[in-house]
Order: structure tokens, then C-alpha cells, then sequence
């Protein structure tokens, strides 16, 4: 099987010494690795063959290629570097995040400062209105799928979107219905099976929701009811750390977290929202 005819190159080992694994995905293992030449270190996110099962899988490589070089040199976006393929593997070498998932961050820090929660999210909100802008529909938006470019809680890091592997291109007015994403993050209309980037931003509700109280917004034991939840359930803004959150977060939430589409706010907007735009700080009052 070749899944690239074009110029991929073949001998990874060749140009990098490989190092410890990183993370592991669906499909295979991400690596750090450094390259001989310059000794300058790199993620290299390895697929193997044998797990690309249907015409299909092998199509969602190429995309997943086709898509990060259709995005890059956005500052928030993991930069593609090379794509090799050799017998057992396509390898993609990527820019290193050393800082690891926003996911872990998260679950170190329990929840983010609305200050820090609305750096963060301005980063995240300005990566999905760029996808939008370019034609792309990220389709698994979560908070381990955002990495951090640097260790520590210094303020140089910043946060890089990445996993574009079940990301598609769209045009204007057109509908999706394959259901894909996490279950957590997944919007009403996805489950519908009639959705369109709009779901992305439902997704970026789920993101924000936790980044700043540490749970989920629709939550169950089981990925049925949790489906049931996302369809019905409203927004738990009572319990704790709700109350003393301002109004300002609390209101992009809301419009985020829209089940009517046609209302939902555009990832551009969200941009423009007073609480993503002045860092968190805009409302005093909560409401
Ligand atoms: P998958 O599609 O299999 O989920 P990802 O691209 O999300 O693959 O990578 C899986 C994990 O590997 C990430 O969640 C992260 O922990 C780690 N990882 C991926 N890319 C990088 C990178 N550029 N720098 C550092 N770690 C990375
Ligand atoms: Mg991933």
C-alpha cells in the first residue's frame, strides 16, 4: 500500500534520531524526535499501515496531510514539517509542543482563572474561525487535541490546536452527516446527522464550559444518556463555581451552547465577544 504517490520522503531515520513517545492517537504513536542535521527537536506522529483497514482510513491520512498544509502558518496551528512513508508507517513531522496537552493542564490546575481561561480560549476560538475561513471543519475540538508550546505556567507558552484527522473540507450551504468527534464535545445536530461548521462551535461551548469549572456541561454514565443530555439538558450554571462567574462568560457560554443553529454565534463572532476580546475581565458583576 502507498497511501502518498507525490514527493513524501522515505527514510525517517535517515534525518532523525527518534526519541520518547509523546501520546498515543487512534492510529498509531507521536514521538519526539531530533533531526541529525540541526539538532533541532520535532513531534513525529507515526501511522502504521496495517491499522489503515478501508479505503476510507487511508483517504483520512491524506486529508489529515492535505488539510495541515491547507492551514499553516497560522501561529496557533502545529506547523507541518515533512511527511515520510516508508513499508510499515506514514510518519508526519511536526512542530514539538513541549508543554503537552491543555487536556492534562486542565486536570492539574482543576479549573482556569476566567483571566486565563479567556487567553486560552481566545487562542483555541481564533484557531476554529481560521479553519472556517480557509474551507475547514475541525470536527474534534477538546481540550487534548490543544497543546501548549512550552512546559511551566510562564506566559510564554502558547497554546497550538492540532489532530486534524477527522477534520473535512466543507463548502457554503453544504450538510455533513457522519457522526464523528468525542462524545463530550459532539453537537445536538451532529447526533442528527444534519450539521455544518456550526458544530464546531458547539464543541468550543463544551471547551470553555470546562476550562472554566472542570466538568463537562452534559454528562452521564453511559455515551447514550450522554447523548440524551446534549439533546435536552439545560446548562447547569448554579452549582459551584457558576455564581461567581461573571455575566460576560456566562453569555458567550449561552450563545456557544445554542441548539438552534441558525442562532448559534459564528466563531468570528465569538472572537468579538467583549468577555473573549478584553480577557475575561470586562464583566465585575456576575449575574
Ligand atoms: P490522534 O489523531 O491519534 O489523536 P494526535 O495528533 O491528537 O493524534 O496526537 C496524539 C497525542 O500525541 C496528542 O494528544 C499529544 O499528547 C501528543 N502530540 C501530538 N502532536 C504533538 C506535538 N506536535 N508536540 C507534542 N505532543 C504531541
Ligand atoms: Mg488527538
Amino acid at each position: 500500500l502507498k497511501v502518498f504517490t507525490e514527493d513524501v520522503k522515505l527514510d525517517l531515520k535517515q534525518d532523525f534520531v527518534l526519541g520518547r513517545v509523546l501520546g498515543k492517537g487512534q492510529f498509531g504513536t507521536v514521538r519526539q524526535v531530533t533531526e541529525r542535521a540541526t539538532g533541532a527537536r520535532y513531534a513525529c506522529k507515526s501511522i502504521a499501515k496495517r491499522r489503515l483497514c478501508t479505503a476510507t482510513d487511508v483517504e483520512d491520512v491524506r486529508r489529515e496531510v492535505q488539510i495541515m498544509h491547507h492551514l499553516s502558518g497560522h501561529p496557533n496551528i502545529v506547523q507541518l514539517k515533512d511527511v515520510y512513508e516508508d513499508r510499515g508507517y506514514v510518519h508526519m513531522v511536526e512542530e514539538l509542543c513541549t508543554g503537552g496537552e491543555l487536556f492534562d493542564s486542565i486536570l492539574e490546575r482543576g479549573k482556569y482563572s476566567e483571566r486565563d481561561a479567556a487567553g486560552v480560549f481566545r487562542s483555541i476560538a481564533a484557531v476554529i474561525a481560521h479553519c472556517h475561513n480557509m474551507g475547514v471543519m475541525h470536527r474534534d475540538i477538546k481540550p487534548e487535541n490543544f497543546l501548549l508550546s512550552a512546559g511551566g505556567t510562564g506566559g510564554s507558552s502558547v497554546v497550538k490546536g492540532t489532530d486534524f484527522g477527522l477534520s473535512c473540507f466543507f463548502s457554503e450551504g453544504q450538510s455533513h452527516k457522519e457522526v464523528v468527534g468525542s462524545a463530550l464535545y459532539v453537537a445536538p445536530e451532529v447526533l442528527r446527522k444534519r450539521y455544518d461548521k456550526r458544530a464546531d462551535v458547539w464543541s468550543l461551548g463544551v471547551l470553555l464550559y470546562i476550562l472554566l469549572c472542570g466538568e463537562p456541561p452534559f454528562y452521564a454514565e453511559t455515551e447514550r444518556a450522554i447523548f440524551q443530555a446534549i439533546l435536552t439538558h439545560d446548562l447547569d450554571f448554579s452549582s459551584e463555581p457558576w455564581p461567581s462567574i461573571s455575566g460576560a462568560a456566562k453569555d458567550v457560554i449561552r450563545r456557544m451552547l445554542d441548539r438552534n443553529v441558525a442562532t448559534r454565534i459564528s466563531a468570528a463572532d465569538v472572537l468579538q465577544h467583549e468577555w473573549v476580546r478584553v480577557d475575561g475581565s470586562a464583566a465585575e458583576a456576575p449575574l
